[in-house]
């Protein structure tokens, strides 16, 4: 099946759902089973079946089941939101003296929560993307994971994935990368050597920012060395299952990161249109990127599908049907990004991307607030950087409502 075909119609179970074209809701917290022996046994994990939503749900595994697909993987873990699928994707390999290689060019929250780590004995180290000999160079004794994002959020820098991967196997650890900004739409990481994939489905998956939500998904083919990953000793023997099964009978129910019923159903609205709303996205952010990068020479245009990026030339080999919903632009001054924030009339002012509405961001003041100077620059974001993460609307519309904001600005 191509991309929208099996939006619609992959990893669904039509009879179970007696000819439903949605999923039911089951709004329950807790299943029974026919007999306490029954109930023992989904215990056990010796026999399948619901006993507790916070640790599985038949809403959340029919939203689990259609992300496994898309993202080409074995199995997946929806969680309340990408913050927790992110936590929940390290902590289930990671323990007190590990160490992460992560691209410095990330989302601010993962950059905090890195911060948090710390405090449990777990260091990072950042290295900037693509940079080989530096990334070589981070590797030591204790190095447990790699981290990237597809495209960096708000550097939009482009991560080539393959190689990160040989990089990352040829020291025996795993690739984990945050596909949130590209979406499986552009890119899926798993069929190109990652071994685990986060999304914060709040996104771009949902579409129309109605519930909060991540998921994570296991190739199932990294090979767990029980002296490297001491947590994963008594998993090992499920092959391929010994990642997601050390994390559905431990952390992921441990920490109660489980999805609601609710917000798995709305995502799962939301997914059967994300190929729809992703080309328009993308079409919308070229159009815009070049009316800016012509209509305003002063302004510094970033994104990936113009020939100025540095990352162009590793979007257009590793990306088939875009660059992205997302571009940023420099306009000269703090005062100058405020004031042009504050003028638009469509856009929204918010902290959001992957919305069907234009959404427009001063990251600096907001979500990089607590990075320190140094890990704002890397994570790419300036005084004067606006983030605009491209709707649906009319492009028309867009470049008018921008006019009209940088004209006010101007005076
Ligand atoms: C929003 C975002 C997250 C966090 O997701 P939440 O659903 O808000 O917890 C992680 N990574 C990236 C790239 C994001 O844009």
């Amino acid at each position: 099946m191509e991309f929208n075909t099996s939006l619609l119609h992959a990893g669904i179970d039509r009879k179970e759902r007696h000819g439903a074209t949605l999923p039911p809701i089951y709004q329950s917290s807790a299943f029974e089973q026919e007999t306490a022996e029954g109930l023992e046994k989904i215990f056990e994990n010796k026999a399948p079946g619901y006993c507790y939503t916070r640790v599985g749900n038949p809403t959340i595994t029919s939203f689990e089941n259609r992300i496994t697909k898309l993202e080409g993987g074995m199995a997946s873990v929806a969680c309340a939101s990408g913050m927790a699928a992110l936590f929940n994707a390290l902590m289930n390999i990671l323990q007190s003296g590990d160490e992460i290689i992560s691209s410095a060019s990330l989302y601010g929250g993962t950059i905090d929560l890195f911060q948090d780590l710390k405090a449990f004995g777990i260091k990072t180290n950042y290295v900037t993307n693509n940079d080989w000999n530096q990334i070589e160079a981070a590797f030591n004794d204790h190095t447990r994971v790699v981290f990237a994002e597809t495209i960096g959020n708000p550097c939009l820098d482009v991560t080539d994935v393959e190689k990160l991967a040989e990089v990352a196997h040829a020291h025996g650890v795993p690739l984990v990368i945050d596909n949130t900004t590209a979406t499986a739409y552009l890119y899926q990481p798993l069929k190109h050597g990652a071994d685990i994939v986060v999304n914060s489905s709040s996104k771009y998956i949902n579409g129309s920012s109605n519930s909060i939500s991540g998921v994570l998904t296991d190739s199932g083919k990294f090979k767990w060395d029980k002296e490297k990953y001491p947590g994963l000793s008594d998993y090992v023997k499920f092959g391929p299952m010994a990642y997601i099964a050390k994390l559905r009978n431990g952390f992921f129910r441990n920490t109660g990161a489980c999805l609601s019923p609710q917000n798995a159903f709305l995502n799962q609205i939301g997914l059967e249109t994300l190929g729809l709303r992703m080309e328009r996205q993308c079409n919308n952010a070229v159009e815009l990127a070049a009316f800016f990068e012509e209509q305003y020479p002063d302004f510094q245009v970033n994104y990936p599908g113009l020939t100025s990026s540095r990352w162009h030339e590793i979007a257009e080999r590793q990306f088939e049907k875009g660059y992205g919903g997302i571009l940023t632009i420099r306009v000269g001054s703090r005062e100058k990004t405020f004031a042009l924030i504050n003028n638009l009339t469509i856009a929204y002012k918010l902290s959001n991307i992957g919305d069907v509405r234009t959404l427009v961001i001063h990251p600096a003041s907001t979500i990089s607030l607590h990075s320190t100077e140094a890990q704002r620059e890397d994570a790419g974001v300036f005084e004067d950087l606006i983030r605009i993460s491209v709707g649906i609307e009319d492009i028309e519309d867009l470049k008018a409502d921008f006019a009209q904001a940088i004209e006010t600005i101007s005076k």
